[in-house]
């Protein structure tokens, strides 16, 4: 972990288990370049308390399960710094901050917001303003939250799923005024999008872990088929030797992510209609089978050693909090609010 390589810092709500829209949205490229960048991966409690505040047990539990999935897919602890967002008030310090210069409707005309809040029925319409009496102050500004999450370690890379890239525009925008104004160097991150964005396979949403529509990475063989079997295919095809048509089936769309190898040969069989919806589907459950089970069984060996677990988290969230700090003393310096010089750090004891 040597200060020259670039950065990363990405992260999840802790609101449930992860499930394979994280996987392939942002998850895989985590293993892929924890070794060649310095990576952080934040778990986002405070974010989700902005639409689960009345749920303190679930995010608790959520905590561990979503550690416990990191571990599975292969996040190496040795390598990555995984860290608890709540934990680290340097965070908190520097949202307050960036709250402080970024504009009211900024936030009012972002488009995931926007869709977050359709989703959960807080608002009419397309215009956030309808929802002012049941949205919090902390909803509508967690992009600013996610902005102060980003860059408290200086990240210059955030691995993210298409739905979250205009969160990094304004993360974008925000760190260029911020610096404009007081003159400090924090980057300006780039996003990556990962390779595919999965919806659930009824075709409705999102695969989401608040939408009860999820494969999630520790199911279990049965519960894996049984997502898979009642996936809806092209409505046309009654027979299994109709002909059908394969861009128009959530099955088809999932083989192109998760069974690369036969995706054209399955393509031409369903349009000649040589092979059925059924047996379409019991591929898709051998393919999605072989990339979970590894996952699940290391999971279960990491679930056997909680006391492991906890010193994962620990000693993650302190090395990110050695690290929000050098941050935040650098804005600071710059913002001049160390009125009392090296004394000021006295004041804001870090372990
Ligand atoms: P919630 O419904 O609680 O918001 P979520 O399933 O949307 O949960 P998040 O924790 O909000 O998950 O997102 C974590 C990361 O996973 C983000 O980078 C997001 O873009 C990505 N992601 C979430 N859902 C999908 C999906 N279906 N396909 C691809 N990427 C996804
Ligand atoms: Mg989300």
């Amino acid at each position: 972990m040597t200060g020259k390589r670039k950065r990363i810092l990405t992260g999840d709500r802790p609101t449930g288990k992860l499930h394979l829209g994280h996987y392939v949205g942002t998850l895989n490229n985590r293993v892929k370049l924890q070794h060649e960048y310095d990576t952080f991966i934040l778990i986002a409690d405070i974010q989700a308390l902005t639409t689960h505040y009345d749920r303190p047990g679930m995010i608790r539990q959520a905590v561990r399960d979503v550690t416990l999935d990191y571990l599975a897919v292969g996040i190496d602890p040795n390598v990555a710094t995984i860290c608890v967002q709540s934990l680290i008030p340097e965070i908190a310090e520097l949202t307050v901050l960036y709250g402080l210069i970024t504009n009211m409707n900024k936030l009012r005309h972002n488009p995931t917001t926007k869709a977050e809040a359709q989703q959960l029925g807080l608002i009419q319409g397309e215009d956030l303003m309808t929802g002012f009496d049941q949205l919090t102050y902390g909803f509508f500004g967690y992009p600013i939250s996610q902005a102060a999450d980003i860059t408290f370690v200086n990240a210059d890379l955030v691995p993210v799923g298409r739905d979250q890239m205009p969160h990094i525009e304004l993360c974008r925008d925000i760190v260029k005024k911020f610096n404009g104004i007081f003159g400090t160097s924090i980057k300006e991150p780039e996003g990556l999008v990962g390779e595919a964005f999965l919806h659930a396979l009824d075709g409705s949403a999102k695969m989401s872990k608040s939408l009860n529509n999820a494969i999630f990475l520790a199911d279990e063989p049965a519960q894996i088929k049984a997502q898979v079997m009642k996936a809806v295919t092209d409505p046309a095809r009654i027979h299994p030797t109709d002909p059908g048509t394969p861009e128009i089936c959530n099955v088809y769309k999932y083989h192109q992510v998760f069974s690369k190898e036969i995706v054209e040969e399955t393509a031409k069989k369903c349009r000649a209609g040589t092979i059925g919806c059924v047996a379409c589907k019991k591929v898709l459950v051998k393919h999605l089978e072989s990339l979970l089970t590894p996952f699940r069984e290391l999971r279960k060996e990491f679930e056997s050693k909680p006391d492991e677990v906890d010193e994962i988290l620990i000693e993650g969230t302190k090395r990110a909090r050695r690290e929000g700090k050098k941050t935040l003393e650098h804005i600071r310096e710059r913002m001049g609010t160390d009125y009392f010089g090296q004394k000021t750090s006295e004041l804001l004891p870090v372990p």
